[in-house]
C-alpha cells in the first residue's frame, strides 16, 4: 500500500493556518449577523425609544440578510468537504524510481511529457503526474489542475473545487456589498455606533477581497488556466501520436528509427533511451523523403519537433534489434509549444467558462455538480485540446491542413500576439474527444501498421 510521507515544518504551518482560517471566517459572519440582527434591526429600528419604529424594514433587512447568506453558507460547506475529502490528489506510488508508465498515459493520443518522452514523474509522490497536475508543498500532495493553495478554504483549489471556489467568491461579494451599503446608509445617519462601523470596515474589506479574487479566478477560468500554468515554464512538451503514415514508415525502417545508443541519450535519468532526434544523422533520409506525400521536409524544419517515442518502451536496449511487432505499439511525436501557447484553451471564454460551469443556468448558480472538465474519459488526451493545439500540429505537419486555413496559419507564424487577436477559424477538433480532419483513427493505424510489416517480411523473404 501506498505510504503517508512525512510532511516538512512549513507543512504544518500551512496545514495549521488552512485549519484556523474558515474558523475565523465563521466568526466574521457570525458577528455580522449579530450586527444586522442585533444593534441593527432589533435595536435601532424596531424596539427604539424615538418613537419612529421601523419593524418591517427591521425584519425585511434581516430576511434579506439571511436569504443571501444561504448560498455563501451552502457553496462553502461544498468547497470545504471537496477541499477536506477529494481536492483531487494524484495518489502516492510505492516505487522509488519511475519504471514503466502506465498505459493510461500512452494510450491517449495527446500526454504532458518530458525530453524523453515519458511522463512527468514527482519524486515526492512517487507517482507519474497526469496532465497539469502539479505538486504541492504545503500539503505534500500533487494536485490534478491545481490553481493554488488557498488558506480561506483550508487546502487546494484545483480542478475539483474550482467551480464552488468561484461561486463562494461571487455570492460572498452580493452579501458583503449589500452590508456594505446597508451599513454605509445607517452609518452615514450615526457616525457613533462602533458595532456599525466595525461591521462597515469588515464589508469593506471583503468587497475589494472578494472583488479583486473573482476578476482574477475568472480571468483564469475564461482563458483555461490556472495561476501555476501562467507562474509555470512559457513552453510545455507533449506527445502526440504519430498519424498512421509515419508510424507505418518508422516500422518501415527500424534500423534509423529504433537505435538509441546512437543518439547519445547514455543518461540514467532519461532511462528510456527510446527517443530518436530529428536531426540525428541517421534520420536525415527518412526524414526528408517526401515520396511518400507526406510533408517530411516540414516536419525537420519545424522548432517544435524534438524527436520520438515508442510505447511500450523497449525493455532491453540492444543497438541494432527491431522492435519486436506488438499490435499495441504506439510512436509518439514530442513536440514543443510556442512561447505562451495554452493547448487546453478551447478559443472561446464561453467554452473555457462551460468547461467549469457546465452548460446550464442552474449548473453555474448550484455548487452541486463537478465541472465537465473532471471527466477523464476520453481516448484522446487528459483534458480537452484546443485551437491552438490544432495549429502546432499543423505548423508541425502532423494534420493535413486545408488550402482555406493556410492564409491564416500564415500569419499565426508572427506570435502568440497575433494568434490571440485573429478570429480563430480552425476547426474543433481534439474537443469532446473528436480528433481533426486528417487525423486516421486508432483502427486504421493499426491496418496500415500490419501492412507495413507485411511488407518487411515479403522483403526479408526474398532476401532468404
Ligand atoms: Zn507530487
Amino acid at each position: 500500500m501506498a505510504k503517508e510521507l512525512p510532511q516538512s515544518p512549513r507543512n504544518r504551518v500551512s496545514l495549521a493556518t488552512a485549519k484556523a482560517v474558515p474558523f475565523i471566517l465563521t466568526l466574521v459572519v457570525a458577528y455580522a449577523s449579530y450586527v444586522v440582527v442585533g444593534p441593527l434591526s432589533i435595536d435601532y429600528l424596531i424596539n427604539n425609544d424615538r418613537g419612529d419604529r421601523k419593524v418591517a424594514t427591521g425584519i425585511a433587512i434581516s430576511i434579506v440578510w439571511f436569504v443571501l447568506l444561504i448560498p455563501v453558507a451552502v457553496t462553502w460547506i461544498r468547497l470545504l468537504l471537496v477541499v477536506s475529502q477529494d481536492p483531487g490528489y494524484v495518489s502516492y506510488g510505492d516505487d522509488e524510481s519511475p519504471g514503466e508508465p502506465p498505459q493510461e498515459f500512452w494510450m491517449r493520443d495527446v500526454f504532458v511529457c518530458t525530453p524523453s518522452g515519458l511522463p512527468i514523474w514527482c519524486h515526492h509522490c512517487r507517482n507519474w503526474k497526469p496532465d497539469r497536475a502539479h505538486h504541492n508543498q504545503d500539503t505534500g500532495r500533487c494536485t490534478i489542475k491545481m490553481d493554488h493553495f488557498c488558506p480561506w478554504v483550508g487546502g487546494v483549489v484545483g480542478e475539483r473545487s474550482m467551480k464552488f471556489f468561484a461561486q463562494f467568491l461571487c455570492y460572498s461579494l452580493v452579501l458583503s456589498s449589500y452590508l456594505l451599503i446597508l451599513l454605509a446608509f445607517f452609518v452615514h445617519r450615526h457616525t457613533d455606533r462602533v458595532q456599525w462601523l466595525v461591521a462597515l470596515a469588515l464589508a469593506g474589506f471583503f468587497v475589494f477581497f472578494t472583488l479583486g479574487m473573482i476578476v482574477n479566478t475568472m480571468r483564469l477560468i475564461f482563458n483555461n488556466t490556472t495561476s501555476i500554468e501562467e507562474a509555470g515554464p512559457r513552453t510545455i512538451l507533449m506527445a502526440v501520436l504519430l498519424p498512421p503514415e509515419l508510424q507505418a514508415e518508422l516500422i518501415a525502417r527500424p534500423s534509423q528509427a529504433y537505435s538509441p545508443a546512437a543518439h547519445g541519450h547514455e543518461n540514467v535519468d532519461d532511462l528510456h533511451p527510446a527517443v530518436s532526434e530529428i536531426n540525428d544523422p541517421s534520420h536525415s533520409n527518412y526524414f526528408t523523403n517526401d515520396s511518400r506525400g507526406w510533408p517530411m521536409r516540414r516536419l525537420a524544419r519545424s522548432k517544435a519537433w524534438k524527436g520520438t517515442v515508442t510505447y511500450p518502451l523497449p525493455s532491453s536496449l540492444s543497438v541494432d534489434r527491431p522492435p519486436l511487432p506488438a499490435p499495441e505499439q504506439r510512436t509518439f511525436a514530442i513536440l514543443e509549444t510556442w512561447p505562451g501557447m495554452n493547448p487546453w484553451d478551447l478559443g472561446t471564454p464561453y467554452r473555457n467558462f462551460t468547461a467549469v460551469f457546465g452548460d446550464r443556468l442552474h449548473q453555474w448558480l448550484l455548487p452541486i455538480r463537478h465541472s465537465p472538465d473532471c471527466e477523464h474519459s476520453s481516448a484522446i488526451s487528459f483534458y480537452a485540446l484546443g485551437p491552438q493545439f490544432e495549429e502546432m500540429l499543423d505548423e508541425v505537419g502532423l494534420v493535413q491542413r486545408n488550402l482555406s486555413q493556410e492564409h491564416s496559419l500564415e500569419k499565426g507564424r508572427r506570435g502568440v500576439e497575433s494568434r490571440k487577436k485573429r478570429r480563430r477559424r480552425l476547426g474543433k477538433g481534439w474537443q469532446n474527444g473528436e480528433r481533426p480532419d486528417g487525423w486516421i483513427s486508432e483502427k486504421e493505424a493499426r491496418r496500415r501498421r500490419n501492412e507495413a510489416r507485411a511488407r518487411i517480411r515479403e522483403e526479408e523473404n526474398v532476401v532468404q
